[in-house]
């Protein structure tokens, strides 16, 4: 369809794309409650799996409350790991024992920002862009801060990210670290990140890659890129729930070197010997600090099966259909109201949501949000759309769309 096709299209024509939709069937895997809210924000916070549900019950009553301490020596404790696998085997295209499940996205950042720059003595520069998320710019300018080092900082066109040529630019012999996210959280901008990832290698440094918008959303090679180290959260596109702890990658190469600096007892070699003074665990253990959070790993886990049982490529795809729709519509009925899209319109170089720039998005959001399209604002004058491929239908994106369409209208 083209755009003036699908701009002339009515509802009926939404309807049918989701007829066609092979994940169709999904939708009906997640909570939804019955009041014709329309969730164009999976990518904030993803939907409650139905699983969820019953298996939260089930840890509660059958394994905590019945099993009680013995279940950490029955499968609790292994969680982080085993999970991780699932996760980095089937979604991050990482052999076993190099991801772990745990801490916040935050927290994980922290941990293995740290370890590289410990591992790049003598090198005095951090590259990163300005348009990456909040946290991770903070985090590293609190690293920076503690070393006396210096944040490279990329000034990219908002509507994209860093290309290899402005990363290559910044990055020689002082680099410690090179980080970025993998897919922009404003614009989801899709950065290169082997490209990217290999000129870093060539000039000495390390890579770390935070992939909270492309996890479970697109396919992920972090072995194949030759990627350092990783990190995400489970809450977006893998559907793992509010706060439910994040992961760390850690290239299998790097764990004998790299050290993170919260010593806790479970990162301890034989950690129930309780002994004196830290020594690391073997492998991707080293990584971890205190105690799991079974619930939240719980919930985690089941976001991440679902996601694994839908597939990775038929997510990709259906993304990819979702965002196509959403940008003819808004180049359609939008445009000539004084939207313009600020997401990339190479579909290979998008992830799975959509930045709509408008000067008014702030009252726009407030106001679609209150009329039941839940969205986000992104400063400075972004309607930030998610189309979680398992949860968003090709109608609800019709009826957000619309919806901004009439508000447009009432102003002009
Ligand atoms: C959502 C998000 C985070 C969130 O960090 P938390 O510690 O989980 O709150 C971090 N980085 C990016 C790129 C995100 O999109």
């Amino acid at each position: 369809m083209t755009t003036m096709d699908v701009a002339n299209s009515d509802r009926e024509s939404a309807a049918a794309l989701d007829r066609a939709d092979g994940l169709r069937r999904f939708r009906d895997r997640f909570v939804f409650a019955d009041d014709g809210v329309v969730y164009l924000d999976g990518n904030s916070l993803g939907r409650a799996p139905r699983d969820t549900v019953v298996q939260l019950v089930d840890v509660v009553e059958s394994v905590w409350g019945s099993r009680l301490i013995r279940a950490w020596s029955e499968g609790w404790m292994d969680l982080p790991l085993r999970i991780g696998d699932r996760l980095g085997t089937s979604l991050l295209g990482a052999a076993p024992g190099q991801v772990a499940v745990a801490d916040s996205t935050t927290v994980c950042l922290y941990k293995l920002a740290s370890a590289a720059l410990a591992a790049r003595p003598g090198r005095t520069e951090i590259v990163t862009d300005r348009d990456n998320f909040p946290t991770d710019r903070y985090v590293l300018e609190s690293l920076a801060g503690d070393r006396g080092l210096t944040i490279r900082w990329i000034e990219s066109d908002p509507a994209r990210g860093p290309e290899p040529d402005e990363v290559a630019a910044v990055t020689g012999s002082r680099t410690a670290l090179v980080s970025f996210s993998h897919v922009a959280y404003r614009s989801a901008f899709v950065l290169d990140m082997q490209a990217i990832t290999r000129l870093a290698h060539d000039a000495g440094a390390l890579t770390l890659w935070d992939l909270c918008h492309s996890a479970g959303a697109m396919p992920v090679e972090l072995d194949a890129n030759e990627v350092d180290l990783a990190v995400g959260c489970t809450y977006k596109y893998l559907n793992g729930g509010p706060g439910a702890p994040a992961f760390l990658y850690v290239r299998a190469e790097h764990q004998r070197e790299l050290r993170q600096p919260i010593w806790g007892w479970l990162g301890r070699r034989e950690a129930f010997e309780m002994g004196d003074g830290y020594e690391r665990a073997e492998g991707i253990t080293a990584m971890l600090s205190g105690t799991p959070p079974i619930l939240g790993l719980t919930a985690a886990g089941v976001g991440i099966e679902l996601v694994i049982e839908a597939g990775i490529a038929a997510i990709r795809e259906k993304g990819i259909a979702l965002t196509e729709f959403a940008i003819a519509l808004a180049d359609g009925w939008l445009a000539p109201l004084g939207v313009s899209v600020a997401s990339p319109r190479d579909s290979s170089r998008r992830g799975a949501h959509v930045a709509l720039a408008h000067p008014a998005a702030r009252t726009l959001c407030a106001r679609l949000i209150r009329d039941g399209v839940v969205v986000d604002f992104r400063a400075p004058d972004v309607v930030r759309i998610g189309l979680s491929p398992l949860s968003t239908s090709f109608t609800d994106v019709w009826d957000g769309l619309d919806r901004l369409r009439g508000l447009l209208e009432e102003e002009a």
